[in-house]
């Protein structure tokens, strides 16, 4: 390479908190966000191009040349370069890591990225098909020709698939003839049908939607709280109506897969095409697709989980948070971030609007409402007048359960079904039972990896780990004293679903959890006889409680909720709250009223009397009260270190290292600092964990800590035995 050679710095897919320097030949026309071949180490690794450098640290004669540019178009622009950085920065995240987060996986191999187009087929309109012919001498080409001559855009592989299996010799053969013609195009969804009219506006509705558009054009955080059922997804449709008419773009962040394909089609059918969405249910390559169509501009809308805020969006001009208060936007393992907080920063940074809704919008949302540009939009009724069922509490203490269902639950399940009703039971602990052991020497089931009790998953007769994902078979006999006495104990929803077919013969019970639902498909496979009326019971895990919407569901059940009353984690009473509020939210959408049970041991304690009497708001309020006499977030800023390392040891003298240091920094005391302690499941996966947290009224405190302590962590070179992971704001202490 000549001497002109210019330098420019890559992020690398690595957990280190740097850049990597590279010679370039003036003959590539670098450009950041483009991918890179690198030599690295004895191999190559792919590197997307930061930035130019001015000064390298690396000795000239030691920079090794750049072997191949993989990209023309760079694949992040300037703006989500920018985003990338403020991520790195703010949540102390290794850059490279975020970098690669913000690409679809598809492109962090060395693909080489064509578009996207699809071979698509449709009816020569010039030539007169004579059906009748066909249909007698060639059936099936006959079904094929006229699925083509009903679709006006024609129909891709996919779609012929669905037709016939065969589906390609029959249009081949249909091609020869001249009937079909074939074109390379977009596989966007198209939708043929008239758009759907949605309904009339309640004045409510109106007054929101009224209130928001002239907010349009520029940044402000919009919190829209309304009442389970009160049709904020109405106004959602209106926002980005008018949004999608001054041809512009919006991502739509969802919690969960699951509720997708319920919403696409809603969208789709009121917005018409362009609509595409991603989540993990898809492919690596359909996934790529949508970010691309996005990224090109001809997706209008994205509908999809976390990730997919990091899509390319050039005319990007609405951010839709949906239930923003799920906890599963916050990013728990690799890069630890909250998608909600990075769309907000995102739409600062393109001054453009963000919707925040749920009908029980977070703490911090809350709090965060006193905040210059966030503006607070009510939704007290649903369209139809009903009110959401109030909350009765059945007491649980003295009386006998069956397979986890109170007397009174029973009652009234057996009265919503012969009403034609649908039961919605919930009931957040997955397989057959939690507890597995033996009476006679109190041996229990556990993982060899976790700190964690086995589940029995009695369908498959396997004890399984539900956080590492270890198995084994169900003992027939006591691994301790050999005794044949191993019973289990407690309830999860497959006992549940067992024990409710045998006693509800007449009508069907569906199961919606991790084990029975893989994908968007196959939940909306399920719950067909829910959306169709029938009456039936639904069992189900936290998936449930996420937004969808049932019209006929008159009975809620919450099963076990006593468990949160007494955790030691500070978010718990929200968390329960939130829950409860949106499962029992679930009842009576439609014109049936509806009816909530909450089955507790504990019938006098606050939280359960308050979840009865209160509104989602007065306990809110009750709630930050509490943090802020403990000075928790929100009144407090956090940063918790996590080391793993292969014994305790280990970890806890890592973090030890941090605590003098940390003390510099808090002149005046204004860094609490808790720890370091094991965490709470100290081993997990076959690593031990602790953790130290450092507490702060102001964040510029913490920010200045951080600052100091980041070199400390990258100067310790002991990262083979113990790494250390930063959490910024983390749901927990
Ligand atoms: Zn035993
Ligand atoms: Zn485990």
């Amino acid at each position: 390479m000549s001497e002109s050679a210019e330098i420019y710095s890559f992020a690398l897919q690595l957990p280190v908190y740097h850049c990597f320097d590279y010679k370039l030949s003036p003959e590539i026309d670098a450009r950041p966000g483009q991918r890179y071949l690198l030599p690295f180490a004895q191999g190559y690794k792919l590197g997307l191009l930061i930035s130019k450098v001015t000064h390298s640290e690396v000795t000239p004669g030691s920079l090794k040349a750049v072997e191949q540019c993989l990209d023309e178009e760079p694949l992040l622009s300037a703006h989500l370069l920018k985003l990338a950085q403020w991520i790195a920065d703010y949540y102390c995240q290794p850059i490279g890591e975020v970098i690669f987060l913000m690409i679809p996986r598809y492109c962090r191999q060395q693909h080489v990225l064509n578009a996207t187009e699809v071979l698509w087929w449709r009816a020569n309109p010039e030539i007169d098909i004579n059906l009748e012919q066909l249909k007698h001498r060639a059936p099936r080409q006959f079904q094929i020709m006229t699925a083509l001559m009903d679709a006006t855009q024609g129909l891709n592989a996919s779609q012929l698939k669905q037709i016939h299996s065969h589906w390609h010799q029959q249009v081949k053969a249909l091609q020869k003839k001249g009937w079909v013609q074939s074109h390379w195009m977009e596989n966007l969804p198209v939708n043929d049908q008239a758009l759907e009219k949605g309904p009339e506006l309640t004045s409510q509705q109106v007054q929101v939607s009224n209130a928001i558009l002239p907010q349009m054009k520029k940044f402000g955080v919009q919190v829209i709280q309304g009442v389970t059922g009160s049709g904020k997804t109405e106004i959602y449709m209106q926002l980005m109506q008018y949004i999608l008419e001054g041809d512009q773009q919006v991502i739509y962040l969802v919690p969960e897969i699951g509720l997708t394909p319920q919403l696409i089609d809603r969208i789709r059918r009121r917005l018409g095409s362009g609509i595409v969405s991603t989540h993990s249910g898809q492919t690596d390559f359909q996934r790529y697709q949508s970010w691309d169509q996005c990224k090109r501009g001809v997706a209008r809308v994205l509908i999809g989980t976390r990730s997919a805020l990091f899509s390319e969006a050039p005319n990007l001009g609405l951010i839709i948070v949906y239930e923003e208060h799920d906890m599963s936007f916050r990013q728990q393992d690799g890069v630890r971030y909250h998608a909600r907080d990075v769309a907000i920063k995102r739409a600062q940074m393109l001054d453009i609007p963000v919707i925040l809704g749920s009908a029980t919008p977070s703490i911090d949302t809350l709090y965060n409402l006193g905040r210059p540009h966030y503006h607070l939009h009510e939704l007290p009724q649903r369209p139809n007048q009903t009110q959401p069922p109030t909350i009765e509490r059945v007491d649980c203490k003295h009386t006998p359960l069956n397979t986890g269902c109170s007397p009174r639950l029973l009652q009234a399940i057996e009265r919503h079904l012969n009403n034609h009703g649908q039961v919605l039971l919930f009931l957040n602990r997955r397989g057959y039972a939690p507890v597995i052991m033996c009476y006679e020497c109190g041996w229990q089931a556990e993982c060899h990896q976790c700190d964690a009790r086995l589940t029995l998953h009695q369908s498959v007769n396997k004890l399984i780990c539900h956080h590492c994902g270890y198995q084994q078979v169900v003992p027939t006999a006591c691994p301790e004293c050999g005794k044949n006495e191993i019973q289990h104990l407690g309830v999860g929803t497959q006992q549940l679903e067992a024990f409710l077919k045998q006693r509800f013969t007449r009508f069907q019970t569906i199961r919606i959890d991790r084990d029975s639902v893989k994908s968007a498909t196959e939940i909306e496979h399920r719950l067909a006889p829910v959306a169709a009326g029938e009456p039936c019971i639904l069992v189900g895990t936290q998936m449930l409680a996420k937004g969808h919407d049932y019209p006929n569901i008159t009975l809620v059940g919450i099963l076990d909720a006593d468990q949160a009353l007494f955790s030691s984690f500070y978010r718990a009473p929200e968390r329960l709250v939130q829950t409860v509020l949106q499962v029992s939210g679930r009842a009576g959408r439609a014109n049936k009223p509806g009816e909530a049970l909450l089955q507790t041991a504990f019938p006098s304690h606050p939280l359960i009397q308050g979840l009865c009497h209160a509104s989602y708001r007065e306990l809110a309020e009750g709630i930050l009260k509490e943090r802020q006499l403990l000075n928790f977030p929100p009144y407090s800023r956090v940063v918790t270190f996590l080391a793993d390392a292969i014994d305790l040891d280990s970890a806890m003298q890592r973090l030890r290292k941090l605590v003098d240091p940390i003390q510099r920094c808090s002149v005046n005391a204004e860094l609490s600092i808790v720890g370091p302690i094991p965490a709470l499941m100290t081993r997990r996966v076959g690593r031990y964990r602790a953790q130290l947290s450092i507490l702060a009224v102001n964040f510029q405190t913490i920010r200045h800590m951080l600052r100091e302590i980041m070199p400390v962590i990258v100067a310790d070179k002991n990262t083979v035995k113990s790494r250390v992971v930063i959490e910024v704001d983390p749901q927990e202490l």
